[in-house]
């Protein structure tokens, strides 16, 4: 099959099932957000931070090791999320959802906002989000239920400290090691057992448990669909791929329905 006769095969498996409540799941990476300037995970390390492991950059050991220099790379990728736009891709996106209520459910690893600037209301975080921040560890005014002991009131620093205990702020990021939002992921598992398509834009499949949504949604035989300008570790799993960006392919694919 050539690419157009994949991209009009996927998008009339998207079509049938449009009249079903749950029945396209989209899971998203950081793919979706690089045509609104914000680097991919890899792409993320090159550059000023590319003699950084990822380890040290997210993970609590890393934190804990130098939190200066990761609150400081967490700083600069806020005010690069702050100032981007959601890009044609995330608009298609969210045109869908308000052409289909109830059809699409949308889970992103990404930690920025911007499928929810582009007007898409309950989106499954599964990685957290980069404009909040949280406790490292536990504060004692916390610890006796104070009201106060709030991480935006932290004596400003790198990073922002508690006045009370010294506790650090970090960002509200899931970093390697650590668990997902039981909430999130539970109903992401669903999502991907009950869809009848699962649409799968701009990730590497290299990050777990999300990666193994695409198969899941397999398993329960649903058709998986897979938008990627390159390969990916779980391009296996697909009944379609669309080798193009998020911004090109989106608009193409969904806009007719
Ligand atoms: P990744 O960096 O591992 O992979 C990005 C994927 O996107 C690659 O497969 C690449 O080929 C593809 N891609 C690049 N440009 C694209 C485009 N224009 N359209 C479609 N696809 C494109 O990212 P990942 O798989 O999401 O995993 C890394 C983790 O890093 C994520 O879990 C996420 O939490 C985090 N992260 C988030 C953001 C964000 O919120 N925007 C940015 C960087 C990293």
């Amino acid at each position: 099959m050539s690419p157009l006769d994949d991209l009009s095969a996927a998008r009339a498996a998207i079509a049938a099932c449009c009249a079903r409540a749950g029945g396209l799941c989209v899971l998203t990476g950081a793919g979706m957000s690089a045509e609104s300037g914000i680097p991919t995970f890899r792409d993320a390390l090159t550059g000023l931070w590319a003699r950084f492991d990822p380890m040290e950059l997210a993970s609590v050991e890393g934190f804990r090791a130098d939190p200066a220099r990761v609150w400081r790379w967490y700083a600069e990728r806020r005010e690069g999320v702050r100032s981007a736009q959601p890009n044609a891709g995330h608009r298609a996106l969210a045109a869908f959802d308000r052409r289909h209520p109830g059809v699409l459910v949308l889970v992103t690893q990404n930690v920025d906002d911007l499928h929810q600037r582009a007007g898409h209301a309950g989106v499954l975080r599964l990685h957290g989000d980069i404009l909040q921040q949280a406790w490292l560890g536990r504060c004692v005014a916390w610890q006796r239920g104070d009201p106060e002991c709030d991480p935006t009131r932290a004596e400003p620093g790198d990073p922002p400290r508690c006045a009370e205990c010294g506790n650090l702020v970090r960002p509200g990021v899931v970093w390697f090691g650590e668990s997902l939002p039981a909430d999130a992921l539970d109903r992401a598992e669903q999502a991907a057992a009950d869809c009848a398509v699962m649409l799968v834009v701009g990730t590497s499949g290299a990050v777990w448990p999300a990666a193994g949504l695409a198969e899941q949604a397999r398993r329960h035989a649903a058709k998986v669909i897979i938008v990627n300008p390159a390969s990916s570790e779980i391009d296996d799993q697909a009944r379609w791929l669309l080798r193009g960006t998020a911004a090109e392919v989106l608009p193409s694919l969904l806009d007719p329905l």
